[in-house]
Order: C-alpha cells, then sequence, then structure tokens
C-alpha cells in the first residue's frame, strides 16, 4: 500500500473516530456510534499491517490471530457486571505495551534524526514512564472491581510525601536520561518506580472513587498510546491516543463533579476509608420493617407515581428484563413510572442506562439524578432495586460519613420506598446505610430477579 494510501486511510479512520464519540454521548446513537468506531479500527488495521512500513507480516498476522481470537472468546464470555473488571485489565495492556514500545524504541531507534534524538529519548522516557504508570494501576483496579483486593483505600504514612518523591525522583531520572545520552540503568529504576507509583496510585483510592479512578486509567491509556505512536511515528496512533486521552480527562472532570470531588483529592486518595471509632459508634441503629412481594404489588397497583432507581444488584441479578416488564404493566393500568439514574450507579459509566436499553425501557422515562431529584417528595413509591450508596442519605445529611457530599437520589423523601436485596450488607463504599432504618422505608428481601418475578406475577 502506497504512503499516501495509507494517509489517506488514516484520516478516514480518525474521522470515523470522532463520529464514533459523538454517537455514544446519546443512547439513541450509541450503536451507531459503536459500529462507526469498530470500521474506524478495521480501516486503521489493514492500513497499519499493509501499510508501506509494514514489516514481518507473517508474525503480526500470527499475532492478530491468537489476539483476536482471545478476544472473541472474552467478550462472548464476560458479564455485564464483570465489564469494568475487563476494562481495567484491557487498559493495563495498553499500559505494558507502551513499556515495551518504549524499550524497543529505545534498543532499537529506526531513522532518528540526530537533531531529534533529544526529544526521541524524551518521548522513550515519557512513554515508559505513563505504559507503567497505567500497567500496574490498572492491575489494581483490576483487583479491586473484582473483588481479589480490598476496596478500601490503603493509607501508608506519609503517602503524599511517598507520591511526591516518587515524581521527583523519575523526573531527576529523566535529566539523567537524557543529559548520558541514553542510559539503560536510568530507564529501569524509573520503570520500577512508576510501576509502584501507580500501584500506591490506585491501591489508596477508597472504593467510592473508583469510579474517577477507571475513566482516569481510561485516559492515561489513551496517553500512552499516544506516547507510543510518537515513538513508532504513527499518526493514527498519535490520533486515536489524544482522542482516548482527552475524553478519558473529559469523563474523569464528569465523575468527580458527579461525586462532588476534586480531582486531586480523588488521587490524593483517602475517600471512602473505613468510619473512625465516633463514626462507627454512630451506626444507624432502629428496626427495620420488612415486606413481601404480593405486598408491594398491591402497593404498586394502588399508587399513582412511581421511581424505580437501579443500582448494581439490578445488573448481578439480571433483573433488567422483569423491571421492564413490570413498568410495561403499570404502564397500561395508568400509573405514571420513571427511572432516577445515578450517575455512578452499577459498575461502569451509563451501566444502568445500557442494562435498561437492552431490556426496552423507552429512553424518555429514564431520567439523570438531577432531573429528577426534586419529585421524590411527590412521589407515591420508589422502588431501590440493589442501590446502596447511591441512595444513602448519610451523604447527605451526615458529615461525618465517609460519604458526606456525595450527591445522592433524595429516594427517602417519598411516600413509600421499598429496597429490593438480599441481607443488610453494605454497598461497595463500604458504608452503612441509614435509609433501611427509615419509617417509610420497607425492605424485600431476596435475589431481585426472584422477588421482582414475584412481583410482577401479582400485578
Ligand atoms: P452498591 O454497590 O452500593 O450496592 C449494590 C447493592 O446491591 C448491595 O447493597 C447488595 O446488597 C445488592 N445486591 C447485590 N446482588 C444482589 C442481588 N442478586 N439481588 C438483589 N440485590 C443485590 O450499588 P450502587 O449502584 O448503589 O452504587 C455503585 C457503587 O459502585 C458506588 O459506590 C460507586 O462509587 C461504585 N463504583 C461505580 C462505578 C461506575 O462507574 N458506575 C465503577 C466502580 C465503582 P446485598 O448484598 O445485601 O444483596
Amino acid at each position: 500500500m502506497s504512503h499516501g494510501l495509507v494517509t489517506a486511510a488514516y484520516i478516514v479512520a480518525a474521522v470515523l473516530f470522532i463520529l464514533s464519540l459523538g454517537g455514544l454521548s446519546q443512547q439513541e446513537s450509541a450503536k451507531r456510534g459503536c459500529y462507526l468506531g469498530m470500521l474506524g479500527m478495521l480501516i486503521a488495521l489493514l492500513a497499519t499491517v499493509f501499510g508501506d512500513k509494514a514489516q514481518g507480516l507473517g508474525w503480526v498476522i500470527i499475532a492478530m490471530v491468537i489476539g483476536g481470537a482471545i478476544g472473541i472468546y472474552k467478550a462472548k464470555k464476560v458479564e455485564m457486571t464483570e465489564m469494568p473488571e475487563l476494562i481495567a485489565m484491557l487498559h493495563s495492556f495498553v499500559g505494558f505495551a507502551a513499556v515495551l514500545v518504549g524499550y524497543n524504541s529505545f534498543i532499537d531507534p529506526a531513522d532518528v534524526a540526530p537533531d531529534m534524538e533529544t526529544i526521541h529519548l524524551v518521548e522513550v522516557f515519557l512513554g515508559v514512564f505513563i505504559g507503567a504508570v497505567t500497567f500496574t494501576g490498572s492491575l489494581v483496579a483490576w483487583g479491586k472491581l473484582n473483588g481479589k483486593i480490598k476496596s478500601s483505600p490503603l493509607m501508608l504514612p506519609h503517602r503524599h510525601l511517598l507520591n511526591l518523591a516518587a515524581l521527583v525522583v523519575c523526573f531527576l531520572l529523566m535529566l539523567w536520561f537524557v543529559s548520558a545520552e541514553g542510559s539503560m540503568l536510568a530507564l529501569i529504576v524509573m520503570t520500577l518506580i512508576a510501576f509502584a507509583f501507580g500501584y500506591h496510585m490506585v491501591a489508596s483510592i477508597g472504593g467510592a472513587d473508583m469510579p474517577v479512578v477507571i475513566s482516569m486509567l481510561n485516559s492515561y491509556s489513551g496517553w500512552a498510546a499516544a506516547a507510543a505512536g510518537f515513538m513508532l511515528g504513527n499518526d493514527l496512533l498519535i490520533v486515536t491516543g489524544a482522542l482516548v486521552g482527552s475524553s478519558g480527562a473529559i469523563l474523569s472532570y464528569i465523575m468527580c463533579k458527579a461525586m462532588n470531588r476534586k480531582f486531586l483529592s480523588v488521587i490524593g486518595g483517602g475517600f471512602g476509608q473505613a468510619p473512625s471509632k465516633s463514626t462507627q459508634e454512630q451506626q444507624p441503629a432502629g428496626e427495620i420493617h420488612e415486606i413481601k412481594a404480593e405486598q408491594v404489588a398491591d402497593m404498586l397497583k394502588n399508587a399513582s407515581s412511581v421511581i424505580i432507581t437501579p443500582g448494581y444488584g439490578m445488573a448481578v441479578a439480571h433483573a433488567q428484563g422483569v423491571v421492564a416488564d413490570i413498568t410495561s404493566k403499570l404502564r397500561e393500568k395508568g400509573v405514571e413510572v420513571r427511572f432516577g439514574i445515578h450517575p455512578v450507579a452499577g459498575r461502569l459509566p451509563g451501566h444502568m442506562n445500557v442494562l435498561l436499553a437492552e431490556a426496552k425501557v423507552p429512553y424518555d422515562i429514564v431520567l439523570e439524578m438531577d432531573e429528577i431529584n426534586d419529585d421524590f417528595k411527590d412521589t407515591d413509591v420508589v422502588l431501590v432495586i440493589g442501590a446502596n450508596d447511591t441512595v444513602n442519605p448519610a451523604a447527605a445529611t451526615d458529615p461525618t460519613s465517609p460519604i458526606a457530599g456525595m450527591p445522592v437520589l433524595h429516594v427517602w423523601e417519598a411516600h413509600n420506598v421499598i429496597v429490593f436485596k438480599r441481607s443488610m450488607h453494605a454497598g461497595y463504599a463500604g458504608v452503612d446505610n441509614p435509609l433501611f432504618y427509615k419509617d417509610n422505608t420497607q425492605m424485600c428481601f431476596g435475589d431481585a430477579k426472584a422477588t421482582l418475578e414475584e412481583v410482577d406475577k401479582n400485578i
């Protein structure tokens, strides 16, 4: 393939990626966005593999077949609830790839003009640094999301100082690396420090801040890919990396706003840590009121307005289908049913919207937290389905709570609240929920799908 054709293909792919990102911003156009992204990636791959700089085609094809087969197998097998873990794992691959590309580009620099040598060394150093931080950070995020690593923050003494020292030492190593016109020792020491820095940074971030961490690592993986693009002299990789990096950064900003957090304090870690002794003494206490599925059905039939606030538990129980069924039955009876979606409900941005769209719940009754929060006080029944942290009143009313200040759905203001969950266990942030002890709250215990099927039968 000629150089001109490769450049044209890269431009087409870059435009398709931008259109894809645009499509993904709306539920109605999200599918189209995915198809455009896939087409862009196919064009990019063909242009790179058969392009003017292509070498070792046989090896590339073998690697693509093996990687593609593993990817298809994983994508088919993965549960919707395991998606964030998979994404974190994929980010770690991007990070590690950037480290390998960096070392390769240092050991075997291809056609670096003499006046570009310093820039090339800086590219290598930064590329390896961002890649190494992304690699270990994403592995810790993967462990925290699948429960292999505790979600509570690691609180090492002087942790901010440790992070600052790591950054300063890496900067000094970069000066050494560049002034020595490339020192393998400096590169290796920096890589080890960056691995430790990535591990420590994500390990010290508490459960409640994980949504920001995931989008932040998404952004880092983009910058790591862009750095690899510079080292390989691949323009499309630079553009794609920059698109991923900046869209991840915007998503991190949106997530921070949704959680009322400052980006720097998220990076600093500690939010959502175990409550201090004095807070533990103030744990919510009191009586809980139980309700059976048939009684819930009666209550719903007699209501005129219902809001459903789904959370992670609805995803685990695969209850979205029965939720959609209950919704359409109630709407046929003239009950106003709407959904209130918290920006960090579930385990990945937009998790609940995807599940509800899959179950064919009409988009126009699915509202964001800010659009619906004022309406709870005029609502007859709220169904809290597998949500916990996102409906915890302590965030709004208890300044000593580990999640104080995080905006939540004001479900407790409704006339009646029914909570569907299996036990009295806390949510992902590990914080107790006083909602369960309120006079207008009733608990419907059991797997959400099973109990909601019972409700559905009785409507
Ligand atoms: P939570 O994780 O706070 O709570 C989920 C609840 O679901 C639990 O209380 C659990 O209780 C219940 N549950 C689990 N399985 C079932 C089941 N089969 N049937 C019925 N109930 C079930 O969920 P939220 O959605 O409210 O909050 C999301 C949390 O995840 C936030 O802390 C957020 O910061 C964090 N997070 C979000 C990410 C995102 O991007 N959206 C990414 C990473 C983390 P029980 O065990 O008693 O059944």
